[in-house]
């Protein structure tokens, strides 16, 4: 009888010890990345997933790197006291070896997959950026943080800079490829338009707030320069005085703060015949087009003017800013227009302040009371449901309050599944998030800082600590949704 009572005792305990076991090993460690030099230390990210991560790539000696370490776990950063501060170099085979393990959790997802658990995120480029060398640069470290989809121009040269990066990326750490995008617009949009002044017309005595206050730094007063070379050509790179059109991504601000009122804007439509052969190209993926939503004629122009080739694209996104108690009736006028001949999946991206996460926290706010807007309009049309236009490092924690983060639409609406169609209700009914202003100041800061040691056209691949650096950034922002 003691001996039953033992072995039930035992196996209690020893079940008590299976439990906590299975439960550590949904917590994949991912530990240890990036190497940050400046300071001659090394830092390092510690992740801890609960998704089923492959962890073929782990590197476990990338441990023995580990001086200081990060910690993103629930969204929330935990620095840990460094452990060793005595790093002074680190060469490449140690940079891919901590690349190998920081990108686990792109690996294991397909953007798709990434749509339908409410983790897909997407890089916005910029509609109108062009500036194809950080175009490049961008993609490559937003590849290795594990981005679904990067949104550019929809450009040639744009499209081939981003796939340029990607695969620099994928050089780098063997991942699945993010899909590339591109925007175009079916009427005048905020997205489409650059600035543009006469230098020689501004007074000798301005301030020149302009230039303080473009976030792209796309406006210059350095005098006609060559300040290295041309991405991908070698010819000398000369910048002139005033806006520098390939980096001017309209955001506008530089607008109101000219004293003089010597800036204009110039807007443009992209064309859709050039667009409808860039969709045909192999590496490109999507396609995103910006509307006002109350002019379906235009929607319907360029739908019907972008022709077959929207049966190329394996997505169709149509982003939109919130037209109050119209949107949902705009939304659906839009759906019948592309219905016919809608071969792929389609997105909805709730455009709330456009162009503006880089700007602060309240920037969001608009655009998650856009998505509790659409989340409890059942009556809206089919297609997942995806953040921009104000979205930055805040975004997140503005989901989670509203309960949209991750949340299926079941859970949601959860006294009334008789009206949700079984093929959607385990779908996260906020598809995921787009980053833009935000995503690309904060691995600008980085680019800026390479670019002035090494010149305007490096290559960030080219300069591992750089790398690691901007690897870091991007991880702050991308690795809160998709580790968890
Ligand atoms: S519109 Fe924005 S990005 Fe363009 S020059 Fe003005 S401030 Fe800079
Ligand atoms: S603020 Fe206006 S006047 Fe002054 S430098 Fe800029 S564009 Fe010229």
């Amino acid at each position: 009888m003691l001996n039953i009572m033992r072995r039930k005792s035992k196996s209690k305990a020893q079940k008590k010890e299976n439990k906590k076991k299975n439960k550590q090993k949904k917590f994949v460690d991912l530990s240890v990345l990036c190497t940050m030099v400046g300071g001659n230390r090394i830092m390092a990210f510690r992740f801890f997933c609960t998704t089923n991560i492959s962890t073929q790539h782990h590197d476990a000696s990338a441990k023995t790197l580990v001086s200081s370490s990060l910690s993103l776990s629930n969204s929330r950063i935990r620095i840990y006291t460094p452990v060793r501060n005595s790093i002074h170099k680190c060469t490449a085979d140690n940079v891919k070896s901590l690349v190998n393990t920081v990108v686990l959790p792109s690996i294991s997802s397909t953007p798709l997959a990434s749509l339908h658990r409410g983790n897909w995120v997407k890089l916005i480029c910029g509609a109108s950026f062009e500036d194809v060398v950080d175009i490049r640069n961008l993609s490559l470290v937003y590849t290795l943080a594990g981005v679904d989809c990067i949104d550019c121009a929809a450009d040639a040269s744009v499209v081939s800079a981003v796939n340029e990066g990607i695969e620099a990326a994928r050089d780098i750490v063997c991942l699945r490829r993010p899909w590339v995008m591109i925007s175009v617009n079916d009427d005048k949009d905020l997205h489409f338009r650059k600035a543009e002044f006469d230098p020689e017309d501004c007074p000798a005595d301005c301030s020149r707030p302009c230039e303080n206050v473009c976030p792209a730094n796309a406006i210059s007063f350095q005098g006609k320069s060559t300040l290295g070379i041309s991405y991908n050509t070698e010819a000398p790179r000369v910048l002139k005085d005033g806006v520098i059109t390939e980096r001017c991504y309209g955001c506008g601000r530089c607008l109101p703060v000219c004293p003089y009122d010597k800036i204009r804007e110039v807007t443009y439509v992209r064309d859709a015949i050039t667009t409808s052969d860039l969709i045909k190209r192999n590496d490109v993926d999507a396609i995103e087009i910006h509307t006002s939503g109350r002019q379906s004629t235009q929607f319907e122009e360029l739908w019907s003017a972008l022709g077959d080739s929207v049966g190329y694209s394996r997505l169709i996104a149509v982003s939109l800013p919130n037209g109050g108690d119209s949107t949902i009736s705009s939304m659906n006028k839009m759906f019948s227009i592309m219905e016919p001949n809608l071969q792929s999946f389609n997105l909805w991206q709730l455009d709330g302040r456009p162009m503006s996460g880089d700007i602060g926290r309240g920037a969001t706010k608009e655009s998650i009371a856009f998505a509790v807007q659409l989340a409890k309009a059942k009556e809206r049309p089919p297609g997942f449901l995806q953040l921009a236009g104000g979205t930055n490092v805040h975004t997140i924690d503005g989901l989670k309050k509203e309960g949209l983060f991750q949340t299926t639409v079941t859970e949601y609406l959860h006294d009334d599944t008789s009206t949700i169609s079984s093929s959607v209700s385990s779908h996260a009914l906020i598809g995921g998030i787009a980053y833009g202003g935000y995503a690309r100041k904060i691995v600008g800061r980085v680019l800026r800082s390479m670019q002035s040691q090494y010149g305007v056209a490096a290559s960030i691949n080219d300069h591992p600590e750089h790398l690691l650096m901007a690897l870091k950034e991007a991880l702050s922002l991308v690795g809160p949704i998709k580790c968890l």
